[in-house]
């Protein structure tokens, strides 16, 4: 079967942040796929069409690419970040497994792409320089208790925590329900940092404590890091703060 499908990560969103296999699985195709915001940010491409679906659409979007690869086409589905984090790259496996035998014999390559909780916590220090785990707080493909249950356990195992999906228009509660959470488990001091449209022109950094990280503004467009008692936060005169954390580990003391 002649047909081809490269799942491709942009980074955040600044252009330097694509890696170059990226910029070139996207120049090979000649069709494109994806979330209207992130197809806008490519350059357009005489001849190459382009299909751009909404963002809850994944499973319908991976398969209408995988069919027109299917058919002999040269596809390229896109997603934000990485596209194996909580994107597209499951969404076309799933498919490819519940899908017609024929799409098992597709060439299908993903490209990866810097992780937004990579791209925050490279502005900010070095945050993730020792375990960490990463929790969607999205409940539309999972039961909330399951996400309480992933954070009671992660904050008491001292694990640094990336949230990602921390608000959006349909879900406004569940960002302060998990940071009244993490209270339970971790000090009040805990660095708390809000990474806003990173790699963006609007991007904003924040640091709080967990005890005001409720109030501080979360949207879709964040990524938040939750430190581990461990983290720590170095002031530095007329500089942002360096926040990280070391990279060796005593007891775990909660
Ligand atoms: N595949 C993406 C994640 C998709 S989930 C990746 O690897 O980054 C969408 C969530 O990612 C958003 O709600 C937000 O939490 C985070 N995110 C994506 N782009 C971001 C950016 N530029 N700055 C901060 N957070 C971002």
């Amino acid at each position: 079967m002649s047909g081809h499908l490269a799942i491709v990560g942009l980074g955040p969103g600044d252009p330097r942040y694509l890696t170059p296999e990226a910029d070139a699985a996207l120049a090979a195709a000649q069709s494109l796929y994806g979330y209207g915001p992130y197809l806008d940010r490519l350059q357009s491409r005489s001849g190459q069409s382009r299909c751009a679906s909404d963002n809850r659409e994944e499973g319908a979007r991976a398969a209408a690419a995988l069919r027109e690869a299917a058919a002999g086409a040269s596809v390229a589905i896109v997603s934000g970040g990485d596209p194996g984090v909580f994107a597209m790259a499951s969404a076309v496996c799933e498919e490819i497994e519940a899908g017609p035998e024929t799409w098992r014999g597709l060439d299908v390559i993903v490209v990866p792409g810097v992780t937004a909780m990579l791209a925050v916590a490279a502005k900010i220090g070095a945050p993730l320089g020792h375990d960490f785990c990463a929790l969607s707080l999205s409940d539309n493909l999972k039961p909330w208790e399951l996400i309480e249950r992933r954070l009671d356990a992660a904050a008491g195992a001292g694990f640094v925590i990336a949230l990602y999906n921390p608000v959006s228009r349909l879900r406004p509660w569940q960002f302060g329900a998990a940071i009244d959470r993490l209270r339970r488990h971790l000090p009040a001091s805990t660095p708390v940092i809000f990474g806003r449209a990173v790699g963006r022109s609007d991007e904003h950094i924040d640091v709080v404590t967990l005890d005001r990280a409720g109030v501080t503004a979360a949207d879709m467009a964040t990524l938040v890091i939750v430190g581990s008692p461990a983290t720590r936060v170095i002031r530095r005169s007329g500089r942002s703060p360096l926040v990280y954390t070391p990279r060796a580990a005593a007891e775990v003391s909660l």
